[in-house]
């Protein structure tokens, strides 16, 4: 399968990288700054699979980042998305505390990014086979598990769940998967030390729901990487 995955200098998306070219896919690694210092371990992965690891740059908030990056595979075909970049931040602030332009920059990552990359790339995914469009979301977007704190990425994570029905009923006749997935709360920069989920495994969890060797009834769009349904 040839695989976009944002956010893939470090956290899940570096895990999911890997993962992909040591078992015989083509990625597309989208990261925000190439040479920088945060992507060079997957620099160190592309020394190792330089036929079958492409670097792009791409900001998600920026939809000319997003468009530059998907005029680079013109006429390459794609079976899947993989919005994963996320932000998580004003992590303890109560609703008094909130800084709005935080906020604001929470949805543009979590809820407009894969909006932009999605409406770039869709013509690229309409090339491929067993399509799928993973929206990596997480827990924090389930109304029934709601608890205080995290304000912008609880909220930004449901509309982003939203994104992912709504591309369901737009693409199902064309059988592209779109699915919202939890991915456990994974040892990262994001989820710190303490987390008890290794970004490896989840990134195996999410092979298996892009390749359909785990299938998910139709029924249900938000699902943990193992393929179990999350409470919306
Ligand atoms: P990390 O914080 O470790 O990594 C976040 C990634 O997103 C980095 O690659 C970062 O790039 C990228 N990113 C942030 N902003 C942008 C942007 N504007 N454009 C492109 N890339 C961007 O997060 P995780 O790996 O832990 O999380 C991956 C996904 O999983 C996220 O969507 C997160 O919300 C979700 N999730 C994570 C959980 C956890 O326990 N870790 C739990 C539930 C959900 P850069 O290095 O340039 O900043």
């Amino acid at each position: 399968m040839n695989i976009l995955i944002t956010g893939a200098n470090r956290g899940l998306g570096l895990a999911m990288a890997a993962y992909g070219v040591e078992n015989g896919h083509h990625v597309y690694a989208g990261v925000r700054d190439p040479e920088g210092n945060a992507s060079e371990a997957l620099r160190d992965l592309q020394a190792k699979h330089a036929e079958s690891l492409e670097i792009l740059k791409l900001d998600v908030t920026s939809e000319d980042s997003v468009v530059e990056a998907s005029s680079q595979l013109k006429n390459k075909q794609l079976d899947v998305i993989v919005n994963n970049a996320g932000l998580l931040n004003e992590r303890e602030h109560t609703v008094e505390e909130l800084d709005l332009e935080a906020c604001m920059l929470a949805f543009d990552v979590n809820t407009l990014g894969p909006i932009r990359v999605v409406k770039h790339f869709l013509p690229l995914l309409e090339q491929g086979e067993k399509q799928s469009i993973i929206n990596v979301s997480s827990e924090a977007a389930s109304l029934t598990n709601s608890y205080s704190g995290d304000y912008p990425y609880g909220m930004s994570k449901v509309a982003l769940n939203m994104l992912t029905e709504k591309l369901h009923v737009y693409l199902k006749e064309k059988d592209i998967q779109v699915l919202s997935v939890h991915p456990g709360w994974m040892k990262t920069d994001m989820g710190g030390e303490k987390a008890p989920t290794n970004p490896a495994d989840t990134a195996e969890g999410i092979f298996a729901l892009m390749e359909r060797k785990v299938t998910v009834d139709s029924k249900y769009q938000f699902v943990d990487y193992l393929g179990n349904p999350m409470d919306i």
